[in-house]
């Protein structure tokens, strides 16, 4: 279970987030929408441990994020993937490579065994045929394919998705978004999710959450909000983006 209780962020005057509580129990789908700058990719980051909370609470089962120590903090990680809108492979490794070089490191998986996962994993995102390929050989679709599949190798248990098809180019979002539907379907991996694919949102989401200043000022079933949102802000916001 992840849990945001009355968590403030700040940067300088800034109030980014604003007593904000929510939370996400295990294996199901949460999606944020909401403005730009309304704080949703730092929450993801908080989640990270890449940005400290001025007030408030983070727990992930009951484990408090903050304050921790180092130790606690890598163990943390070990549990969340995360996919950025920019891919940030490593240019000079090929794609198997990409993928086995931290569940080798990390992990301590041997090299053969962190080869067959990724190799099983470079299967499912459609790309079981370009192992040796370099990063710079691949379409960005393709690119953000094995930055899923990277993010998975690790056997997260939370996997976070942060506007992951903004980069792309409009012929290859749907191929991504494919890929991470299965993950949706196939895994009891939990998700947190921001993105402005709203047929996407729908089609995986459990729980939606309508993000405003700082604040959920909505949420609920993909069906509810989307259809028949009772605040005028997230009827304005999705008239504006669907
Ligand atoms: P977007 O959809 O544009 O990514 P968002 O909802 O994800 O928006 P955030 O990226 O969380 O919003 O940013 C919220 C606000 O916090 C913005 O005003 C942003 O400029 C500010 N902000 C984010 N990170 C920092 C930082 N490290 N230092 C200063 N200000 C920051």
């Amino acid at each position: 279970l992840i849990r945001f209780d009355r968590v403030t962020k700040r940067f300088g005057k800034n109030t980014v987030l604003d007593n904000l509580c929510f939370s996400a129990r295990p294996g199901k789908h949460v999606t944020l929408i909401g403005p730009s700058g309304s704080g949703k990719t730092t929450i993801l980051r908080l989640l990270m441990t890449l940005v400290t909370p001025d007030e408030g609470t983070i727990t992930i089962d009951g484990e408090n994020l903050y304050p921790a120590d180092r130790r606690h903090v890598r163990e943390v990680r070990k549990n969340i993937g995360m996919v950025f809108q920019q891919f940030n492979l490593f240019p000079n490794m090929n794609v198997l490579r990409n993928i086995t070089e931290a569940p080798v490191r990390v992990l301590g998986l041997s090299r053969d065994e962190a080869e067959e996962r990724g190799r099983e994993l470079l299967d499912m995102v459609g790309l079981g045929d370009r192992c040796a390929a370099k990063p710079t050989q691949l379409s960005g679709g393709q690119q953000q394919r094995v930055a899923i599949a990277r993010a998975l190798a690790m056997r997260p248990r939370i996997l976070l998705l942060d506007e992951v098809t903004s980069a792309l180019d409009p012929e290859l979002v749907a191929g991504v978004l494919d890929v991470l539907r299965d993950i949706a379907h196939t895994t009891d991996i939990t998700m947190l999710c921001v993105t402005h694919e709203m047929n996407f949102a729908r089609d995986i989401s459990d729980d939606v959450l309508m993000f405003d200043s700082g604040k959920v000022i909505e949420s609920g079933p993909p069906e509810k909000i989307f259809t028949d949102p009772e605040q005028e802000r997230t009827r304005e916001f999705l008239s504006a983006v669907l």
